[in-house]
């Protein structure tokens, strides 16, 4: 049995332990007593997250970085008022740990895409624990968090990368559909082919050292939220799924048992 029918078998049964709520006597809710003005209006202008059960979501992730164009992306992100997730590479973020630290500053959500890039299904799993670990000790280094989620290099993984991901305590993250931006490298080509896959709850591939990516995110991300798209995080997205560690979603082509 795969790890995800278990993980979804285990849910089920903790669906059905969950079902029998008259049994349960339930505490009396108190009315709650009428908040002083001064908070109501606090609470007003602070932002409500997004609830992606409500609202139409879609995560833009850009892996590989951060890339050199960084900034000028997060520039545009914060203009939008849009959210993303980075999935770093352990070497860049040595490189430009600034970007990393701004990245979880403004709200964005970093995961591990390796220290090198290698193809995780050809290594032993020590190799790979250990590009796991680099990523996570730079990221912590640079921003003092420390990833929750994986994306193994090219999106390739198997039950041993899974195994791994799962000592990590980490969900696998793959992408419901690509940009391809690192194949055509043209703004308008980028655009039209997120615009063509987008899709509510999508995850979309990107890479922010594209630079006509970065060029062409501020009228993307306007055309998006023109649609009602909510830029979101992955986590955001994968909220619902309850993912266990070592977990892939989208679950890979063949995985299923
Ligand atoms: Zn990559």
């Amino acid at each position: 049995m795969s790890r995800q029918t278990s993980s979804l078998l285990a849910i089920a049964v903790v669906t059905v332990a969950l079902t029998p709520g008259p049994a349960l006597a339930r505490t009396p809710t108190p009315t709650p007593a009428p908040k002083p003005a001064v908070t109501a209006k606090k609470t007003a202008a602070k932002k409500t997250p997004v609830d992606c059960e409500q609202v139409k979501c879609l995560a833009l992730t850009f892996d590989d970085g951060p890339g050199k164009y960084a900034g000028t992306l997060l520039d545009t992100l914060k203009k939008y008022d849009a959210k993303a997730t980075f999935f770093l590479e352990g070497q860049y973020v040595k490189a430009r740990p600034a970007y990393v630290k701004r990245m979880v500053k403004e709200g964005h959500e970093v995961g591990n895409h390796s220290y090198t890039h290698p193809d995780f299904t050809k290594l032993e799993p020590a190799a790979i624990r250990n590009e796991i670990q680099k990523t996570q000790d730079a990221v912590k280094q640079a921003a003092g968090v420390e990833p929750k989620l994986l994306r193994p290099p090219y999106g390739l993984a198997d039950i041993q990368v899974s195994d791994v991901a799962a000592e990590f305590g980490m969900p696998i993250i793959i992408w419901t559909a690509g940009s391809r931006d690192w194949d055509t490298k043209n703004v308008d080509a980028i655009k039209k082919q997120t615009l063509a896959v987008a899709q509510q709850d999508g995850i979309i591939l990107m890479h922010d050292w594209v630079k006509q990516t970065v060029d062409a995110m501020p009228s993307l991300i306007k055309t998006l939220q023109g649609k009602g798209y909510h830029l979101v995080t992955v986590s955001d997205i994968v909220k619902r799924q309850n993912l266990q560690p070592g977990d892939a979603f989208p679950l890979p082509e063949g995985w299923e048992n």
